[in-house]
């Protein structure tokens, strides 16, 4: 294909994915996602495009902050290859006891203070035992209580009795990520399955939470794992999908990978929200060093909302910053409703 063809070509598909979303109402097929994520580096502008008015049409222009805690850290006994939270690898994060539940009103409050809506408990486990659900149980009623925000808890692998406890305890959300393809997991994670995720996601549906289930991207998959992902996400039907990218650790076995390229990260960004249209799709870990200076793009291009402030064992930028960024943006922070 020469030149002139290809660009022809490349506009043909964004403007039958703009119709398809815009005016059929209609889901991309895999196909056209495909042929989408394959578009040369200088489409990807259009993509963001399409998918900015996707995320607008669909979920409206507000962008909704989440604080995190990590109300556990490190010491796990899982084996995933990219985190410095397990105990697995020699890494400068150690293992800390539960969090002192001071220290979790404190930064509760804080999350408050910045007008964002959703607070999530986040712990280094493969799974609740006894005694850390029960403080886990004691820490979102008090978070509940004093400032009112939606509780979130993120602290792995979950039974029905474990579901249904949190599930009544008024957890608003449960986050369990499903990381990557399917295909590629092996590649990543030895000591649990990817089937053994997703059982616990489906789980969490069906005890009435919503689900947060987010991607780990630039593990090493290809851009067919990707779509492969994109799909098994479709599948699960998740509320919430965070986007997270791979921030290599020292001492982790991927300690050494490269980044995500910022332009890859974009088109990648505009994917999901071109497969995923009235998911809340939210800015997660690593895209400080991934996007860099390029981060309001993700927000002109799919994202609409962002976790805020500390990133578990890296430092998020200052969430005065973010906060700056959506006035600048004219993107009210807000609450996003049920999806249409
Ligand atoms: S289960 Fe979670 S905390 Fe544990 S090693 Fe895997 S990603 Fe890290």
């Amino acid at each position: 294909m020469n030149n002139f063809t290809s660009n022809s070509h490349a506009k043909a598909l964004l403007r039958e994915a703009e119709t398809a979303l815009l005016d059929e109402k209609r889901d991309l097929t895999p196909e056209e996602l495909a042929d989408l994520a394959a578009l040369p580096d200088e489409h990807v502008a259009g993509l963001a495009a399409i998918a900015h008015e996707v995320r607008v049409d669909r979920c409206g222009m507000e962008v909704e902050l989440e604080g995190i805690i990590s109300a556990k850290t490190g010491g796990c006994t899982e084996d995933c290859s990219f985190c410095s939270q397990s105990a697995r690898y020699d890494s400068p994060v150690k293992a800390t006891p539960f969090l002192d539940m001071d220290e979790v009103r404190e930064a509760a409050r804080s999350t408050a203070s910045l007008g964002a809506s959703k607070f999530c408990l986040v712990l280094a486990v493969k799974g609740p035992d006894p005694r850390t659900l029960a403080r886990i149980l004691e820490a979102v009623a008090m978070v509940r209580e004093e400032t009112g925000l939606q509780v979130a808890v993120s602290a792995g692998l979950l039974d029905d009795d474990q579901a249904a406890a949190l599930a009544g305890a008024g957890v608003r959300c449960y986050n369990h990520n499903i990381e990557t393809a399917r295909s590629f997991f092996p590649n990543i994670v030895t000591s649990h399955t990817w089937e053994e995720r997703v059982e616990t996601c489906r789980r969490i549906k069906a005890h009435g939470m919503d689900l947060c289930s987010g991607v780990l991207l630039g593990l090493g998959e290809t851009g067919e794992q990707r779509l492969e992902m994109l799909l098994q996400l479709r599948d699960l039907g998740p509320d919430d999908v965070p986007i997270n990218f791979l921030n290599p650790r020292p001492g982790t076995p991927l300690g050494i990978r490269s980044k995500v390229p910022a332009w890859d990260a974009l088109r990648w960004i505009a994917i999901f929200r071109l497969g995923l249209p009235t998911t809340v799709l939210r800015y997660a870990g690593g895209r400080e060093v991934t996007l860099q200076e390029l981060q309001a793009m993700g927000l002109a291009g799919g994202i609409n909302a962002l976790i805020v402030g500390n990133y578990l064992t890296t430092l998020g930028r200052d969430a005065t910053d973010d906060i700056k960024m959506l006035q600048n943006m004219a993107m009210p922070v807000g609450i996003i409703g049920s999806a249409i």
